[in-house]
């Protein structure tokens, strides 16, 4: 049963490396915003796919409309962590994983306890003034009032989280290749491997165990090891 080579893997090994994608969190009910869609209360927002909406450029434009969007698509204050997030946590506690890499902005697996998380999109739990690069959190853009502004200079709040058009930063992605190319297990998940970076990340695993959780297939897929075709939940409730 592929589920028992699973279990074998992660028994084996102590240089565990996960990386996950928007799957790991639509289990905690918080949408992939790529499938964001559906009226929006703002009109000018209707015009615009997510992808627009979410850009540098709309940012800099349009940033009340943003702010509309962001605030009711991308934060979900109320999620908790799941399985994966908790089982992931564990691994880490007891020296089996090395590091979670994520694609996720949510800070959920912080918040199951993983303290070794590389994301890649940044998060919506970082929040700085364009102007004086004061921190603020979560709350005080729920809080704020069409456009976050700064406590000390009323400066505009941009989400530490990597819009479209913008790099990633390099330093991130330099601790995701390090952690991958030393890996000795390899788990990618809830990801259909489809966009940048994830894709790239890849090739960086030198190991032959590389594991891919997705329910559908992968372009990736003939150079899994093995392939599990299930949920992440129902993979890592085998483990803890
Ligand atoms: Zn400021």
């Amino acid at each position: 049963m592929s589920i028992d080579i699973f279990k074998e893997f992660i028994s084996s090994s102590n240089n565990i490396v996960f990386f996950g994608g928007a799957g790991v969190s639509t289990e905690s009910n918080i949408p992939d915003f790529r499938s964001a869609n559906g009226l929006y209360s703002d009109s000018t927002l209707s015009k615009y796919s997510p992808e627009e909406i979410l850009s540098h450029t709309f940012f800099m434009k349009h940033t009340k409309e943003f702010y509309s969007f962001y605030k009711s698509k991308m934060i979900y204050s109320n999620a908790k962590p799941n399985k994966t997030h908790i089982a992931l946590a564990r691994l880490e506690e007891s020296g089996k994983l090395k590091a979670v890499i994520t694609q996720n902005v949510d800070g959920l697996h912080q918040a199951a306890g993983s303290k070794n998380v590389i994301e890649l999109h940044g998060s919506v739990n970082r929040n700085y003034c364009m102007n004086c690069h004061k921190y603020f959190n979560v709350n005080y853009i729920l809080d704020s009032f069409d456009i976050p502004k700064c406590s000390e200079c009323q400066g505009v709040i941009k989400p530490d989280v990597v819009l479209y058009e913008e790099v990633l930063d390099t330093e991130v992605l330099n601790a995701s290749v390090n952690y991958i190319s030393k890996a000795d297990v390899f788990i990618i998940g809830g990801t259909s491997l489809s966009v940048y970076p994830a894709a790239g990340l890849i090739s960086y695993y030198k190991g032959n165990k590389l594991v891919l959780i997705n329910k559908s297939s992968t372009p990736y897929d003939n150079k899994a090891n093995l392939i599990l075709n299930s949920s992440l939940g129902e993979v890592f409730n085998t483990i803890y």
